[in-house]
């Protein structure tokens, strides 16, 4: 099956240059000209990725994005920003509301299909898996069990949820916003502190000395299940 791939943006020119590339590269391509439009072709059929254009007539990339990651059906929907800035405020705040990358404006098609291919490899089907796997940690979501390196480990059921979730995105930040949104759930008021307190009890159950750490902390954006490089 040829992936589905939803562009949202308004430059025309730009839409067609892409949709040129990405059909030559064996996509199937729809284009939105406008979040409203994005936000009905994702309703009508579900793309397996969308390249979403920050800056749009009436609702905003982000916006939209926001609006994706609220639904449970479009939650898991990987999403490419495109934006003009280059500014790391601005590619954190992408981050923040669920984008899984960002590729800066003037960008060559041949880059963004390359971005494209790399996040489809890293997203996992939405369907549940039995089995998640992250390095030398695996889940086992039908016994329940969490296994580094072989070594069983204790969870409780908020830091089971919580590294649930995190082993579905790996790699991809969540702001406490959005951890307390998946993992507590949005009708509860839990302070984003909370967030804190249970990934030092998920790290400590599931980093024993001399293991390296996979929980990566973002400065002012959030967490991440990664090989950590700066912890
Ligand atoms: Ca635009």
């Amino acid at each position: 099956m040829k992936p589905y791939l939803l562009i949202v943006e308004d430059e025309a020119a730009l839409v067609e240059l892409l949709r040129y590339n990405f059909e030559k590269e064996g996509f199937r391509v729809t284009s939105a000209a406008d979040g409203e439009a994005a936000l009905v072709a994702v309703a009508e059929a579900k793309p397996d990725l969308v390249v979403l254009d920050w800056m749009l007539p009436h609702v905003s990339g982000l916006e939209v994005a926001r609006q994706l990651r609220r639904k449970s059906e479009t939650r898991d929907i990987p999403i490419i920003m495109l934006t003009a800035r280059g500014e790391e405020t601005d590619r954190i705040r992408g981050l923040e509301v669920g984008a899984d990358d960002y590729v800066a404006k003037p960008f060559s098609p041949s880059e963004l299909v390359a971005r494209v291919r790399a996040v489809l490899r890293r997203s996992k089907p939405s369907t549940a898996q039995d089995l998640l796997t992250f390095g030398d940690l695996v889940m086992d979501l039908s016994a329940h069990r969490v296994l580094r390196s072989g070594r069983p480990i204790h969870l409780g059921p908020t830091e089971f949820r919580l590294l649930r979730f995190l082993l579905e995105r790996p790699g991809r930040v969540y702001s406490r916003e959005q951890l307390l949104d998946a993992v507590w759930g949005r009708d509860i008021y839990v302070e984003p502190r909370t967030v804190d307190v249970h990934i030092r009890r998920l790290r400590k159950a599931i980093n024993s000395p001399g293991d390296s750490d996979l929980i990566r902390t973002v400065r002012s954006a959030g967490y991440a299940l990664d090989e950590n490089v700066d912890a």
